[in-house]
């Protein structure tokens, strides 16, 4: 027979992936009286690491940046409960596809000015960026921000793949204050990109920003070492998962989250505070107290689907898979966003002598690539990767394919209107904290900064 449960908490947290166990984290090491209530099995969200054939594989994110203090801060707080792992400078060195040619992208102005990757032009107009005026449009796309101070080449062959690596987007389609707010910080704060990038250089840091270092992290054994970290550290008896037809109402102050536990016992959570982690796209199927309308302004964020393909090689003959890995500009014509070096990377996650590699497909522009079928995608990875990296034949001993159904939000002309929509939700609801990576950013390190705000907040 179903029993119903009814359990009052002063906070409950919708979403367990990264951004709710963070959240979770802070709160519990504050003593806060709080439950989480997630739909899936298990804690972590997009981020998933698996093993098979003696490969350690990621399934969703592969590396994060250290670009916000409270990364740092989250590691020294989980102490020894799980290990940062960062890998050696190699890590620095990045390619660009250039007319079917892997070219390294440049990391000074020196190499900016004698890479092939941008036409003479272009370096002339570069050397001139810092005598610019200021863009005096707050909603300028990224390609017009970057077609203004630096130039096409500029834009196909730097920009343009990293809004590819990035958000598998349209640089477009993002507006930069949204998208990159630290780059759209620089032209309006220093006047210039290279005369910004070099007085911030010589600006003494606080000893919190110097802990933001932007050096590329992983975890020892896999990024689902630090969500398991941080779940367990969060206290394990603060969870629900499994938990599906989640409803939530607002009556006389609080908030009364309804849905099924895995053993389909219905359960009802009472509580003050009410903090979402969730994508946008999830948030009509739960916010029940909210007119359908109410939200349409945060619902309507747009998500790019991407497919991820894991491949590892027993006995890899082709190019030295030397650096972080290479990245695909749309102007190239190939269905593949970029492909990452892991086993260059991370030691140990192959099995002996073995070389693993991670590729992108599909994204904002490619979008029919996520409907084909696993055997067409197939087709279309192996033939782009043996042109790309030329091993003398195609026989990986692992194969594996991962879709992901909205993966990156893309900050576009609808962000002011979404965020506005959620500060006015969160006025007109007392207690209600909308988070999630509908707004703050959309990499891990935004996620853990959002995730310990969020906590604050609810404390
Ligand atoms: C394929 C891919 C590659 C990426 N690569 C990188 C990268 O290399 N570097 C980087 O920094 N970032 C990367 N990102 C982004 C990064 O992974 C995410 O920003 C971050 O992990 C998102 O965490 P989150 O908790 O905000 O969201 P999610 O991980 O989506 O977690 C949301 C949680 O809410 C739960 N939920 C949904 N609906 C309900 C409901 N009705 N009831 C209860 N629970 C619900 C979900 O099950 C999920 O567990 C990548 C993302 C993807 C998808």
């Amino acid at each position: 027979m179903q029993s119903i449960n009814i359990i009052e908490k002063n906070i409950a947290v919708i979403g367990a992936g990264l951004t709710g166990l963070t959240t979770s984290f802070y709160l519990n090491k504050n003593k806060a009286d709080f439950l989480v209530i997630e739909k899936q099995n298990k804690t972590g969200g997009v981020i998933q690491t698996e093993k098979q054939n003696g490969y350690l594989i990621e399934t969703g994110p592969n590396t994060g940046i250290i670009g916000q203090p409270e990364v740092a801060e989250l590691f020294e707080d989980l102490g020894d409960k799980c290990t940062i792992e960062i890998p050696g400078k190699e890590a620095n060195k990045r390619f660009i596809l250039k007319n079917g040619k892997w070219e390294l992208l440049p990391s000074g102005l020196w190499k900016g000015i004698t890479t092939p990757l941008f036409t003479s032009r272009d370096k002339i107009r570069i050397l001139g960026e810092p005598f610019r005026s200021r863009g005096k449009n707050p909603d300028e796309s990224l390609s017009q921000l970057v077609l203004r101070r630096m130039g096409k080449s500029f834009l196909d062959y730097a920009v343009d793949p990293f809004i590819l690596g990035v958000y598998a987007g349209n640089p477009a389609r993002l507006i930069t204050r949204h998208a990159l707010p630290k780059l759209y910080n620089l032209e309006q704060t220093y006047g210039s990109f290279i005369g910004g990038a070099i007085k911030k250089g010589f600006k003494k840091k606080t000893p919190q920003e110097m802990k933001a270092t932007k050096k590329v992290f992983s975890v020892k054994g896999g990024l689902s070492q630090l969500t398991n970290a941080l779940y367990k550290e969060a206290g394990t008896e603060n969870f629900i998962l499994g938990a599906t037809n989640l409803q939530i109402q607002y009556i006389s102050g609080k908030y009364i989250s309804t849905f099924k536990n895995s053993e389909g016992n219905e359960i009802t959570v009472k509580s003050n505070k009410l903090i979402t982690t969730t994508g946008a796209y999830v948030l009509n199927d739960f916010m029940t107290f909210l007119e359908k309308e109410n939200l349409v302004p945060i619902s309507c964020l747009p998500y790019a689907n991407v497919v991820e393909i894991v491949l590892g090689f027993d006995n890899w003959d082709g190019m030295e898979p030397e650096g972080f890995g290479g990245l695909i500009p749309f102007i190239e014509k190939r269905n593949v966003l970029g492909v990452l070096f892991m086993s260059s990377l991370f030691m140990q996650r192959t099995p002996n002598n073995g070389t693993s590699f991670t590729l992108f497909m599909g994204g904002i522009r490619k979008p029919e690539l996520f409907e084909k079928k696993e055997s067409e995608l197939k087709a279309i990875v192996e033939k782009e990767f043996m042109q790309l990296m030329k091993p003398s034949k195609f026989n990986p001993s692992l194969f594996n394919l991962y879709w992901h159904k909205n993966a990156i939000p893309q900050y576009g002309i609808e962000s002011e209107a979404r965020f506005k929509q959620v500060e006015k939700l969160e006025k007109e609801y007392p207690g209600l904290i909308i988070g999630g990576n509908l707004k703050d950013g959309i990499g891990m390190s935004d996620r853990i900064k959002q995730g310990k705000s969020l906590a604050i907040r609810a404390l």
